[in-house]
């Protein structure tokens, strides 16, 4: 395969929600000549990656979809990982995806070419050039581990919950879990009734409200299979109860302070000890970090072979795990639940734009982008779920659909304009205003306000993640590329007289 070069209007990088949305979007607008390059040898980024004991969605299932496919048939409110990916597949199949996915393809380097215009696309496969790149690659694709002293003496076995090993039998064995973010709580009550020991390492404890879970009936189903109207309703009342509560994220943290309320009466209801509430207690406001569901996470720590350790692991020597606060405990297996790379996502330094700056050095002060999509400097690349497009209480998948509806219009806009040879790239001084807008609303937010350290923020302590604003009001800002936010590059063509020379 190797020397191949093709040339395609459009590359998509990743083929999870973002980039599978992205395909269907481009079929809409009548591009057809695209490829969704993909890493792995299936689609589903996250849903596929993650396949921890008891990984589901804490966003209900039909909010959680695509507004364009909507699915009756959903098992359950929250609905598992396993039918999140089979939902995934099954886009595929309908929108008619499959042609253009190829998988196993690892993108290495994407190169600006300014002369033609085009970008340069090198995977583990083949070469390909593209007049528009979609990166879709996702905030939570790139496993993190922190860096423990020791780790690589640890004779046992080690895993990030991302990359779960199912040949590894935890019966009655001694189990480290590392984190207590939104993976964890899902792990610990999956495996606790497996493992012999399980010590859950706790740096920062995590509010917990309890998750209303249960099975859609089959008479719910039917009637969403029989009357579509009420599926959109059912969709409609979810959406609509987050939006309500995005100003108390947003502009009036305080208000949040009921819901630890009945935070805290649902860890009381499980955790008898009080010197182990004082522990599960969080010192910030709820909100600050994710909010996490579940109904039998603190169930699972009240069991007599859990241990909770109140602070991180600093330390291993040998079998042994050493925490901030000294604590020592013996382990056979360590499951790192300690998150992604955010905010310093390893594609970042594959992706080189006018002048040869990687993504990872124009964005060394923090990741930003015009409406979440372009990065001054890097014409025709759009990402999916950018900078400050996350959501700290609803669903990624209308965030997602936001940024689709804006490639729909970047890609009517450069038919406008020409087609094949033009380019836009996002100028600095609409990338600043958009940038200085955004910073300036999230002084107010819970995630900014709160009391808390979270992967919302960056390194520099600023939050590039997530949208402080509403849904709705995103979808209104993405609905239309503005030309005046762009410089219109358009490639130089070549002379007649010399075309006759030849
Ligand atoms: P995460 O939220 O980033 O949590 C990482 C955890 O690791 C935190 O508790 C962190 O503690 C801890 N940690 C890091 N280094 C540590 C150390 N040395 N010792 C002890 N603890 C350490 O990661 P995640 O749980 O994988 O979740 C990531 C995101 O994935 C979520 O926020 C959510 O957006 C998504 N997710 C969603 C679902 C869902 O149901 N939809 C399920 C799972 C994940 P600190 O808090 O002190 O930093």
């Amino acid at each position: 395969m190797g020397g191949q070069r093709e040339h395609v209007r459009v590359v998509v990088v990743g083929a999870g929600f973002g980039g599978l949305g992205a395909a269907v979007k481009l079929r809409r607008e009548g591009v057809t000549d695209f490829v969704v390059l993909e890493r792995a040898d299936a689609l589903g980024g996250t849903w596929r990656d993650n396949s921890y004991p008891g990984c589901a969605c804490d966003v209900p299932s039909h909010l959680y979809s695509f507004s364009f496919a909507p699915n009756p048939d959903w098992p359950r409110t929250f609905s598992g990982q396993e039918h999140i990916w089979d939902y995934l597949e099954r886009v595929a199949d309908t929108f008619g995806l499959r042609p253009h996915l190829r998988f196993g393809h690892e993108v290495r380097s994407i190169r600006w070419d300014d002369e033609a215009l085009r970008w340069e696309v090198e995977t583990s496969r083949q070469e390909f050039t593209a007049d528009v790149v979609v990166g879709a690659t996702g905030p939570l694709s790139d496993p993190r581990i922190p860096e423990i002293p020791g780790l690589d003496t640890f004779p046992g076995k080690v895993f990030h919950s991302a990359r779960w090993d199912h040949d590894y039998d935890l019966t009655g064995k001694r189990v480290a879990v590392i984190g207590t973010g939104a993976s964890a709580i899902q792990i610990v009550p999956n495996i606790q009734r497996t493992a012999g020991r399980l010590t859950l390492f706790q740096r920062t404890p995590p509010w917990v409200l309890p998750r209303m879970d249960r099975k859609i009936t089959a008479a719910e189903r039917w009637l969403h299979a029989t009357v579509p109207a009420t599926t959109k309703l059912r969709r409609g009342l979810l959406w609509g109860i987050r939006e309500l509560q995005v100003s108390a994220f947003t502009k009036r943290p305080n208000e949040l302070g009921l819901i630890e309320v009945l935070a805290k009466r649902n860890m009381a209801r499980s955790i008898k000890d009080p010197q182990t509430r004082r522990k599960l207690t969080p010192d910030y406001r709820i909100g600050c970090k994710r909010i996490l569901l579940s109904s039998d996470y603190y169930p699972a720590l009240a069991q007599p072979n859990v241990d909770l350790v109140a602070a991180g692991l600093k330390e291993i020597r040998g079998t042994t795990l050493v925490a901030s606060d000294g604590t020592e405990t013996e382990a056979d297996a360590v499951i790192f639940s300690t998150g992604f790379h955010v905010t310093d996502m390893p594609f970042a330094d594959r992706v080189k734009g006018r002048n040869g700056t990687t993504l990872a050095e124009a964005w060394a002060g923090g990741m930003e982008a015009l409406r979440g999509a372009s990065a001054a400097g890097f014409p025709n690349f759009l990402t999916i779920i950018g900078p400050n497009t996350g959501l700290g209480n609803s669903s990624m998948i209308l965030m997602i659909e936001s940024q689709l509806n804006y490639l729909g219009d970047f890609m009517r806009q450069l038919d406008t304009l020409g087609g094949t040879g033009v380019a836009l790239d996002a100028r600095r001084e609409a990338v600043d205003r958009w940038n200085v807008r955004v910073q300036e609303r999230m002084k107010r937010t819970v995630w900014n306000t709160g009391g808390c350290t979270s992967w919302y923020l960056d390194a520099n302590g600023r939050n590039t993640t997530v949208w402080p604003g509403t849904t709705s009001e995103f979808r209104k800002v993405t609905r239309h590329v503005d030309l005046g936010e762009y410089e219109v590059l358009r490639a130089a063509t070549r002379s007649p007289l010399k075309e006759e020379v030849r």
